[in-house]
């Protein structure tokens, strides 16, 4: 790295999803000279974009992890910011459905951690039948603190924060390597825009690069054991007549929170995700799993047809191997300071002011 032109900041963070932009913003209170680098040519284009845009109430994740306690939190500073700043949301509150006594075992559970989490708000609901008379359950829990929002609108707005603070977002910019010297971590970036490279020196480095986070925290920390496993998941759009005014949940799977119904802030309904594993990112539907698809959402809304369903989107989960919860990695080498947001899936978008306060709070 001799040759190039080297730049020294007080901090660096990699990645401008919702969780760069929000930890960046949160430092930018601690560092005169913060820089946040995306190697798109926009700011939250992967996972921050290819999601459901659900405000989670935190009922479904253990009591005491990273997940419950960020979701929680998170929850409240989201609604907060997003009134204060007249960013489009719903309250609409989400219903989860059972079809038979197993998964209304599981739905008790559900019930059961959210009052061990702290959410007391939630009732079951069997008045559906009439709201809704197209879908079949055996049990329904009502959770009406569950919410959708502008997520694209909230992440902007992050990031204009962020800058008016003082902080500076260099799009089209990849991080190619990272090396620890004497003088802070040594990260090798590229300018996509010019293919120029350049050396950024720092002693605060933050890596929230989602999908590509492992492979970061591979280079920022040798002993990095954090493997990735991503897990896909697809979107289709409805195009019956039915409307819904909340979400719809079936019963949680091992893998996933299920199939669900989610309405957009214009009124549209859209199922998904579905959950399978993958090696490569590539966003492209595969559409000989449409039936499998299908055949989930009919379990609790039997009337769709294959024709209802046109191909809508898809996102990657940025998992980690063996671990269900949010991984915070972070150390002290010298005197530069690291940390790696890693497995940061859902509830991600919900928990994001929460992480930035989390992090800030590890970096001296
Ligand atoms: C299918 C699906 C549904 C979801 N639904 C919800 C939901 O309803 N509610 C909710 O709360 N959460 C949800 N989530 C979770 C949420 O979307 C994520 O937790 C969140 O968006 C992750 O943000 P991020 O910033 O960590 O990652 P990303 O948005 O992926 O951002 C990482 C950024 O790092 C950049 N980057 C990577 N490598 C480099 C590099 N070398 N140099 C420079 N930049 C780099 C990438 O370009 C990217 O922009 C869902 C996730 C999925 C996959």
């Amino acid at each position: 790295m001799s040759k190039l032109e080297k730049f020294e900041v007080d901090c660096l963070v990699i990645g401008g999803g919702v969780s760069g932009i929000a930890i960046a913003r949160e430092l930018s209170s601690k560092f005169d000279n913060i820089f946040l680098i995306e190697r798109n040519l926009h700011i939250a284009q992967e996972t921050s974009s290819r999601n459901s845009e659900v405000i989670h109430a935190g009922i479904y994740y253990d009591h005491g992890s990273l997940k419950s306690k960020l979701c929680l939190k998170g929850k409240e500073l989201l609604y907060k910011y997003l009134e204060e700043r007249k960013i489009e949301f719903n309250r609409c509150g989400k219903y989860i459905l059972s079809s038979n006594d197993e998964e209304s075992e599981t739905l008790n559970s559900i019930y059961e951690n959210g009052l061990t989490c702290g959410v007391d708000d939630l009732t079951y609901d069997n008045s559906l039948k009439s709201k809704y008379p197209f879908l079949s359950y055996k049990e329904a829990l009502f959770s009406p603190s569950t919410g959708i929002f502008d997520s694209h609108s909230f992440i902007h707005s992050l990031s204009r924060d962020f800058q008016i603070l003082g902080g500076n977002i260099l799009l089209g910019n990849e991080t190619l390597n990272v090396e620890q010297s004497s003088k802070g971590y040594e990260v090798l970036i590229q300018d996509k825009n010019t293919e120029n490279q350049f050396v950024v020196i720092t002693n605060v480095l933050v890596n929230s690069a989602g999908l590509n986070a492992v492979h970061i925290a591979d280079l920022v920390n040798e002993g990095n054991t954090y493997q990735e496993e991503f897990v896909k998941g697809e979107y289709y759009i409805y195009q019956g007549k039915e409307k819904l005014e909340n979400l719809i949940y079936p019963t949680p799977s091992k893998n996933s929170l299920g199939l669900h119904a989610t309405i957009d802030l214009g009124e549209g309904i859209r199922f998904g995700p579905s959950a399978y594993v993958v090696d490569e990112i590539d966003y492209n539907l595969s559409l000989d799993q449409k039936s499998l698809f299908l055949k989930a959402v009919q379990s609790y809304w039997p009337s769709i047809q294959a024709e209802d369903l046109t191909p809508g989107y898809s996102g990657i989960r940025p998992n980690l191997k063996g671990i269900k919860d949010f991984v915070i990695d972070s150390g002290t080498v010298s005197d530069n300071q690291y940390v790696n947001v890693l497995g940061y899936a859902s509830p991600g978008l919900t928990s994001s002011l929460a992480l930035g306060i989390e992090v800030s709070n590890l970096i001296e």
